[in-house]
């Protein structure tokens, strides 16, 4: 459920009429619902009530400082993947005892900033990280709390791009090697063994494989303690996956997700912590373009929209799949017509849809993709030199940029000139 609806016919964000910003602010530009963060977020906070937890907001979704004070406000801790993500997060206010550290690649930099910032944990994803992690710390004459990222080997059921819980994908270490791991991280001075980590995949649409995953993660639990580590914290991970159709298509609830993490996981009395990402920011935000041109090909009609596959490649890079909806309300009984929908880049994997079913559009119309709030604006570049595309957040009857779209010149002198030229 989100807070994007026809209201006597024009598509609101909230209380206000999309077509209002985008007459302000000009297209395309992202728009994000509070309401809808604030709601996602509570249901990830709620399903996990009665148990010792802190739901860690994977902010690779979406990022943008004001979306993370609006998320921190409601006691969430941060899931970051760089240095630049640890920075955004301190900036946004969040605490480093409300920082969770992930990532198969940090480098030493980035350990230091953590460590010297502030750091709730680690995750370590291989033994040289873990060897590094512990010479930074020593260096710095620290004990940093870590847990080791276990790789399942289960199969997500998702898209094999965001799939990282088999044994081929690059996350994490061998579940079967964990105990041999643990033993030489126990051994290190500068680490403090706190949990375990796992997170086998984004945009799930059942709950068995996080079943199977959990179900290995508790029996790991045991074992370890057993071997006389102090397994204390588990970090579940994110990936519950959204509706991006509002057709038949609905993954599990949040609290269904509770209930399996309470059932499975429960009876260890560890602290619980889980990464969300998507299911937070996912359905809070849209993408809102305007029709440039409709062209007649053969047997197909185009439409030529202001955005591209540099503001939201998620198309063109996971064959993804996003409602497209015109900001008016099409009257009843409008016979719908098939476009191709592309944007404007020199390249022909700037597709957004074929053959979708639309109510005829002319230049000038808006549109919105719906469910473009995770991984829409992050992954945004300026390609075909296409300024950076704004974003905006909504508050009931409030709007306010929150990210500005840069100026040719701004765009232009980023760049400089070596002295020989
Ligand atoms: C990407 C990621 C997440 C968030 O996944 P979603 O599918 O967006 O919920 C959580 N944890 C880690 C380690 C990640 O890499």
């Amino acid at each position: 459920m989100d807070h994007f609806l026809y209201r006597n016919g024009v598509l609101h964000a909230e209380d206000v009429p999309v077509a209002e910003i985008a007459a302000a602010v000009g297209t395309p530009f992202y728009c994000y619902s509070t309401a809808t963060l604030t709601r996602h977020f509570r249901l990830f906070d709620e399903a996990l009530t009665g148990m010792d937890h802190l739901v860690c907001y994977a902010m690779k979704a979406a990022s943008n400082q004001a979306i993370l004070k609006t998320l921190a406000r409601l006691g969430a801790g941060m899931d970051v993947v760089s240095g630049g993500e640890y920075a955004r997060a301190r900036a946004a206010g969040v605490p480093g005892e409300r920082i969770v550290f992930s990532g198969v690649g940090k480098t030493r930099d980035e350990m230091r900033m953590a460590l010297i910032g502030g750091v709730r944990q680690v995750n370590v994803e291989s033994e040289p990280e873990m060897a590094a992690l512990n010479a930074v710390a020593c260096e710095l004459g620290q004990r940093v709390p870590i847990t080791i990222r276990v790789n399942p080997d289960v199969d997500a059921k998702t898209h094999a791009k965001i799939a990282t819980g088999k044994s081929e994908n690059k996350f994490g270490i061998p579940i079967a090697r964990a105990r041999a791991v643990y033993a030489q991280a126990a051994a290190l001075p500068g680490l403090e063994v706190v949990g375990i980590d796992v997170h086998i995949g984004s945009q799930l649409t059942e709950l068995a494989p996080f079943r199977l995953a959990y179900e290995k993660v508790a029996e790991l639990t045991q074992v370890l303690r057993a071997d006389g580590h102090d397994i204390r914290r588990l970090d579940l991970g994110g990936g519950l996956g959204i509706p991006y159709t509002r057709s038949n298509e609905a993954p599990p609830l949040p609290a269904d997700y509770g209930a399996l993490i309470r059932e499975v996981l429960g009876p260890l009395g560890c602290e619980i912590e889980i990464e969300p990402g998507r299911l937070v920011v996912g359905n809070a935000g849209i993408l809102v373009a305007e029709v440039i041109y409709v062209k007649s090909g053969e047997g197909r009609d185009f439409l030529i929209l202001d955005a591209a596959m540099n503001d939201l490649i998620r198309p063109a890079m996971y064959e993804a799949h996003h409602d497209i909806v015109p900001v008016l309300e099409p009257a009843p009984g409008i016979e719908p017509h098939s476009y191709d929908v592309v944007g404007p880049v020199c390249e022909t994997g700037d597709t957004f849809a074929r053959g979708r079913m639309l109510p005829p559009l002319n230049a000038g119309d808006l549109v919105a993709f719906r469910s473009a709030g995770a991984y829409g604006a992050v992954m945004a570049s300026e390609y075909n030199t296409r300024p950076l595309v704004p974003e905006v957040l909504v508050n009931g009857r409030d709007f306010a940029v929150i990210r500005e779209r840069p100026t040719f010149d701004e765009m232009i002198n980023r760049d400089t000139i070596p002295e020989w030229l």
